[in-house]
């Protein structure tokens, strides 16, 4: 046997037994004649000693051990003079008679510790290493946890697990797609998912009427700290639904597995909020509702003075009232401004006024107002003295309110109020079927082309697509959309609707999406989901600051694997299989 026990298991009431012990080299200590060792595997953490006195060619042995080595040692359990409370193996220690170096370790390029001093892309490049530090590892056992959560919370609810191929037809309908060029059509290239939509819609008008997966998904985007090129959803499909019951199980899902890893009860109903209000209170889709300072707008107050033509001209003036901060100094103040005038934000600049404690008011437009305005101010944003409003203008209402709401978390983050322990959950329903793309110059599916317009709505559809409210719905927590869905349209003849509004010919329509609009006429039934994002679930749960720290081998922010060096260049034998020549660009 190669081991009788893990590192993490041995307690004082093992003291006297004779074991076998596994792992890995975290420390070595040497005090006079003993020397110490910390050895590690994925359990825990178990002390080692070697005695002179006992054993002076074994503890000599044990002094030529360097950091990872991997051995096996075999001892007895002693109860420990100088215990260590913080370890759950610290009441004993292992005084070690025979070692057997199974694997000799190189020097580590970083120290294997909660607290390492290995860059990002060194962790990256080294992951195998990366991924033996036990703040790593617990977050992948916490996904593992979540993961078998999911699957038996759905099976219980006759919920089937479906594999869909990962090699399947491009639909360049929302992000662009990963292409895999195929062998034997040459010329011709699958893509890789974006998502199961489509095929998951097949699966209802198969009859399977409960389907999930844990899928793999791809999207060639950008990256950000919460994507992935490759990434994992929840993905669930359910027949004969409508919205409230996809709401509510999925909601009872969220409270499950809340309760199982958190130990956090969620409200016993969720809020369910249009995303007109989102977008009027909070200025997003995903409003972070940990903290307050929700916006209030200021029109009546400010607008039409004919003092101050900034406000005279602007579509939006709204702000939000921050408790405590009238302090602020002009430093901090020119800080805020900078921030809102980053190009990413792309505000014109910030209006600031001060409720002092002692009722003195300063503000940075107190020339264009008499104080009657700013007393006037104060009431209307609930201020108290000791407050700070801060103001935001614009000639677009939601894209002032967005800035608004970069504010808004700046200050959150600033003021402490975004507690990584709190969970705000919520629905987000009722949103716009359709947006405006400036880079498309058309209308796109703000959720995508397979979802319901709200039936009241319909008949603007082809006057007013703008004003369509779609049947889609978004779960957010704390900040983040972890999950959305839609009801789906089951009807060939509003599907191709759908595609028409979106600009399609019928031949376009029919070219990508044909066996969708035929399977519709084959007696399709009323069919919703939704897909939870599982790196967004996970990282949530595990308070992460990004979704890479819960994947095993995460790309950078180029899309790259630095591990694997991928992507890389084809051998020419395999461009030639492929009937491929390669004629890049030159920028
Ligand atoms: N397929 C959708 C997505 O990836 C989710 C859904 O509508 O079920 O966003």
């Amino acid at each position: 046997m190669y081991r009788t026990y893990t590192c993490g298991e041995l307690r004082l009431s093992d003291a006297g037994k004779e074991v076998t012990l596994a792992g890995w080299v975290q420390r070595t200590r040497k005090m006079g004649g003993m020397t110490f060792v910390d050895l590690r595997d994925r359990y825990g953490i178990t002390q080692l000693v070697f005695n002179e006195a006992i054993d002076a060619e074994l503890f000599e042995q044990a002094n030529h051990l360097g950091r990872e080595y991997c051995i096996r040692v075999k001892g007895t359990v002693n109860e420990r003079s100088n215990k260590n409370k913080n370890l759950p193996t610290g009441e004993i220690e292992l005084v070690v008679s025979f070692l057997n170096v199974l694997s000799e370790s190189v020097t580590p390029p970083f120290t294997i510790e909660d607290n390492t001093d290995g860059g990002d892309d060194l962790r990256m490049k080294y992951r195998y290493l990366d991924l033996r530090r036990s703040c790593v590892r617990k977050n992948l056992e916490l996904r593992h946890r979540m993961t078998i959560l999911i699957r038996n919370f759905l099976d219980a609810h006759n919920f089937i697990e479906v594999e869909t191929p990962i090699l399947i037809g491009s639909t360049p309908e929302g992000a662009r797609d990963f292409v895999v060029p195929s062998r034997m059509n040459p010329g011709q290239f699958y893509a890789l998912p974006q998502s199961p939509q489509t095929l998951k819609q097949l699966l209802m008008i198969a009859g399977f009427d409960r389907y999930f997966q844990i899928a793999k998904c791809f999207r060639d985007e950008d990256l950000r700290a919460d994507r992935q090129p490759e990434f994992t959803q929840i993905d669930c499909e359910m027949s004969f639904v409508e919205q409230d019951d996809v709401i509510n199980l999925f909601e009872d899902m969220a409270r499950h597995l809340f309760k199982e890893i958190r130990g956090v009860e969620l409200p016993a109903k969720l809020q369910q909020m249009t995303w007109a209000e989102a977008m009027r209170r909070f200025g997003s889709d995903k409003p972070d509702l940990r903290f307050g300072m929700e916006f209030i707008e200021a029109m009546d107050v400010l607008k039409g003075t004919g003092t101050f033509s900034v406000f005279d001209n602007a579509e939006y003036i709204g702000g939000i009232c921050v408790p405590g901060c009238a302090n602020y100094t002009r430093k901090q103040l020119d800080q805020l401004t900078d921030f809102v005038k980053k190009p990413q934000i792309g505000a014109k600049g910030l209006v600031y006024v001060k409720y002092d404690e002692d009722g003195t008011i300063k503000s940075s437009i107190d020339k264009f107002y008499a104080p009657e305005v700013f007393l006037k101010l104060k009431e209307k944003m609930g201020a108290k003295n000791g407050d700070l409003v801060l103001i935001l203008s614009g000639d677009n209402a939601n894209r002032t309110r967005v800035q608004l709401c970069s504010l808004r978390l700046e200050m959150g983050d600033r003021l402490g109020l975004r507690d990584k322990n709190k969970f705000e959950c919520l629905w987000i329903i009722d949103f716009p079927l359709f947006e405006w793309s400036d880079e498309e110059q058309r209308l796109m599916s703000t959720h995508h082309p397979f979802t319901m317009p709200n039936p009241d709505d319909v008949s603007l559809l082809d006057e007013h697509p703008e004003k369509v409210r779609a049947k889609a719905y978004d779960f957010v927590c704390n900040g983040i959309e972890v999950g959305g869905g839609s009801l789906r349209i089951h009807d060939s003849k509003l599907q191709e609707k759908m595609f028409q509004v979106l600009g399609f010919t019928q031949e376009k329509a029919m070219a990508q999406f044909g066996f969708l609009i035929n399977a519709f006429k084959y007696g399709a039934p009323p069919h919703a989901g939704l897909a939870f994002g599982l790196d967004r679930f996970v990282s949530i749960m595990a308070g992460l600051d990004s979704i890479r720290d819960c994947i095993a081998f995460p790309k950078n922010n180029s899309g790259r694997d630095v591990m694997l060096d991928a992507p890389s260049e084809l051998d020419p034998k395999q461009l030639d299989e492929l009937q491929l020549k390669i004629d890049l660009k030159k920028e």
